[in-house]
C-alpha cells in the first residue's frame, strides 16, 4: 500500500510536496455513500442519521446533517453533482446525529426548517451541554404542516404528534414520492425513545398508522437508522412491522409488570421482544425502559 502510494505521488509529480496533510487526505476521504433514489432525490450515509438530498436547476435542499465533518463531506459530494446553490435545510428532529452538522450550512442556505418543538429541544439540549456556539437553529418553524417549493419539486412537512420525540417532522418530496421518516423508523434495530424530549410509544403507533394512510404504496421511505443487513430505505411493510414492534413492546412490558417483575429483571432476562424477533442489536433497555415509564403504576 505504501509503495503504491509513493508511486502514485511520483506519477502525479507530487512526491516533493509537503506530504502529511495532502497524503493524509487521500486516505481520510469521505466514507459516505451517495445514493440516488428517484427523480432528483437521494440519500447520503456516513455517520449518524441518514441525510436526504434534492438537487435541481433551482437549488439544493437537504434533510438532516449528521455531524459537522460528515455534513461537510455531504456538501462536497453534492457540489460534485451540481453548481446550483444550497437553498433549504430541513431537520426531522433535534438529536445531535441529525442536526449537529447544521453548522456546516451556516450562511449557505436561505432557510432552516423544523417543527417548533424540535427547535425548542435543540436549544434546551445545547444550553444544558454548553454547546450553543456550535448550533445552527431552525429559523422557519411549523406546527402542523408546511410546504416549500424548489424548482419542480414540492417538499411538505407534517407533524402527527409525539413519537420518537415531541418534534418529529415527516418530510415528503411530493413529485419524487420519497418520505424521510427521521428516527420514526429504526429499521429492525432497537429504537431510542427520548422521554426527556416528550416521546410517546402509544402515539408513535398512531403516527406510523397515519403515515401509511397518508402516502401511497409507491412511496419510498427513508429511515434514520437500520441494523446491519437491513436497508435504510423501505416501504409500507417496514412501517407496519415497526408499528407491530411497538405494539408488542407495550403488551410485553404490561404483562411483565403485572407478573411482578422489576425493570431490572426485565432488561436482564430479555433478548428480544416476543412477536418481533427481527428487532435486535444493542440497547434493548431503551425501549423497555421507555415503555415501562409510559405504562406507569
Ligand atoms: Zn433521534
Amino acid at each position: 500500500m505504501l509503495i503504491k502510494r509513493r508511486n502514485f505521488l511520483q506519477l502525479m509529480g507530487l512526491a516533493a510536496l509537503p506530504v502529511p496533510t495532502w497524503a493524509g487526505q487521500l486516505f481520510l476521504k469521505s466514507q459516505g455513500e451517495f445514493i440516488p433514489l428517484r427523480n432528483n432525490v437521494g440519500i447520503f450515509t456516513e455517520r449518524g442519521g441518514t441525510i436526504a438530498w434534492l438537487i435541481n436547476q433551482d437549488g439544493v435542499a437537504v434533510v438532516d446533517t449528521q455531524f459537522p465533518e460528515n455534513a461537510k463531506n455531504c456538501i462536497d459530494r453534492i457540489k460534485e453533482e451540481t453548481s446550483s446553490p444550497f437553498k433549504l435545510l430541513f431537520n426531522t428532529h433535534h438529536h445531535g446525529d441529525h442536526s449537529g452538522g447544521n453548522i456546516a450550512f451556516k450562511g449557505m442556505v436561505e432557510k432552516v426548517i423544523a417543527h417548533e418543538n424540535s427547535k425548542a429541544n435543540q436549544e434546551r439540549v445545547a444550553k444544558d451541554r454548553n454547546s450553543e456556539d456550535t448550533q445552527l437553529y431552525p429559523d422557519t418553524l411549523f406546527s402542523d404542516t408546511l410546504s416549500q417549493k424548489l424548482g419542480n419539486e414540492t417538499v411538505t412537512l407534517r407533524y402527527f404528534g409525539p413519537a420518537h420525540t415531541d418534534g418529529d417532522a415527516i418530510i415528503h418530496f411530493e413529485n419524487a414520492n420519497v418520505v424521510h421518516m427521521g428516527d420514526l423508523v429504526f429499521n429492525r434495530r432497537f429504537p431510542y425513545i427520548d422521554k426527556s424530549s416528550g416521546a410517546s410509544v402509544q402515539n408513535w403507533i398512531k403516527v406510523l398508522s397515519k403515515t401509511r394512510k397518508t402516502f401511497d404504496k409507491d412511496t419510498i421511505y427513508v429511515f434514520g437508522h437500520s441494523d446491519n443487513g437491513y436497508k435504510i430505505t423501505g416501504t409500507h411493510e417496514d412501517l407496519k412491522a415497526k408499528e407491530q414492534f411497538l405494539k408488542n413492546l407495550l403488551k410485553f412490558v404490561k404483562k411483565s409488570k403485572k407478573a411482578g417483575k422489576t425493570l431490572e429483571q426485565l432488561v436482564e432476562q430479555t433478548q428480544a421482544i416476543p412477536g418481533s424477533p427481527e428487532w435486535k442489536g444493542n440497547g434493548i433497555q431503551r425501549p423497555l425502559g421507555a415503555a415501562w415509564e409510559e405504562i406507569g403504576g
